[in-house]
């Protein structure tokens, strides 16, 4: 099978696993996981913030968030799109108490007079009172969209102004930097809390990490715990996002190319209908004419490809380090003929 449903389907290299074999191990909740210890080090001074906090999921790690920057009945601004709103099981709601106001962006992003708009009188006692915005960076259902940095600049000014904190969801950051030959520094300059993802791209089995200030991460910690996800030996797993970390993060490009490669075969399609700009790792098209997404996706099975559709006309592929080149050329092969 040729799975481009997500790029959380990659599985653990024999050099990761490897690196897991030989990690050093501890309580973590003891904060006594060396290597647990070594990874948030890691990744705080990569980002060249304070300090981290290792979670088993990009949905915690956001929830973390989200309850650490709010309180019961204060709002949320983010894109309709978002993965805190859309995918992460209600858990604004559920886990913070809070409402959220959505914002019609552009593919996923949402630029500063939009914030702006979005912030309510905090003198008005009827409004929930405003308190965080949250990007997506890489946009998931924006079709793996960047952000331009300077558009980031100008939502954090607004943030300022207004006392908003500001988050971001990275889950797919590091496409970004490398789309964009960017510096993780300079997202650690703006943001109050960053989530990144290591089993996404980067092919790690589990794992997130949330970054911010020292006393954010204090409060995180305690947070984690209050949601179940205070890990012992997790050390086996942060041993692996550090492996991905050190070798998973320039190739990144290649995926890049490869989405590319399919997004010019696909454009040639007459079945293809509007594809959303490929920027990274992410390619989704509508479809039209001759098939529905559904019929596509089964017809792509067929040649053991598996793709999701992710609306009744729309296809979501996603590429990621277990899509070889000639997975591609063989994808290629079976678009030209359908
Ligand atoms: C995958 C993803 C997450 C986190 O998902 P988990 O499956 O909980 O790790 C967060 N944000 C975005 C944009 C994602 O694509």
């Amino acid at each position: 099978m040729i799975d481009f449903r997500s790029d959380t389907v990659t599985r653990p290299t024999i050099a990761m696993l490897d690196a897991m074999m030989h990690a050093k191990v501890g309580d973590d909740v003891f904060e006594e996981d060396p290597t647990i210890n070594e990874l948030e080090e890691k990744v705080a001074d990569m980002f060249g913030m304070k300090a981290a906090i290792f979670c088993p999921s990009g949905t915690m790690t956001n929830q973390i968030a989200i309850k650490c920057h709010t309180q019961p009945g204060d709002e949320v601004i983010c894109d309709k799109l978002s993965h805190i709103y859309q995918y992460e099981g209600g858990g604004i709601a559920f886990n913070a108490g809070c409402s959220v106001k959505l914002i019609d962006g552009s593919t996923g992003r949402i630029n500063a007079h939009q914030v702006e708009a979005s912030i309510n009188n905090k003198n008005d006692v009827h409004k929930p009172v405003s308190k965080m915005a949250s990007l997506e960076n890489t946009a998931n259902r924006g079709g793996g969209s960047c952000y331009d940095f300077d558009d980031i600049v100008q939502i954090k000014k607004t943030c300022e102004a207004n006392d908003l904190a500001l988050h971001l969801d990275g889950a797919r950051l590091f496409n970004a930097i490398i789309a964009k030959n960017e510096s993780p520094k300079d997202y650690g300059k703006i943001f109050d809390s960053i989530s990144i993802c290591l089993s996404k791209g980067l092919g790690a089995p589990v794992g997130s990490v949330l970054i911010g200030t020292k006393n954010f991460i204090v409060k995180a910690r305690r947070v984690r715990k209050g949601f179940g996800g205070g890990m012992r030996q997790a050390g086996y797993l942060a041993a692996a996002c550090i492996y991905a970390l050190d070798n998973n993060v320039n190739r990144l490009s290649e995926d890049h190319y490869h989405a590319q490669q399919l997004a010019d075969v696909l454009k040639q399609k007459d079945f293809v209908g509007e594809m959303l700009p490929v920027e990274t790792n992410i390619l989704i098209f509508e479809v039209k004419e001759k098939y529905t997404a559904l019929k596509l996706q089964a017809k792509l099975k067929k040649h053991d490809i598996l793709a999701i559709a992710i609306s009744q006309n729309q296809i979501r592929l996603v590429i990621h380090l277990d899509i070889t080149s000639e997975m591609i050329e063989q994808t290629i092969n079976v678009i030209k003929e359908l």
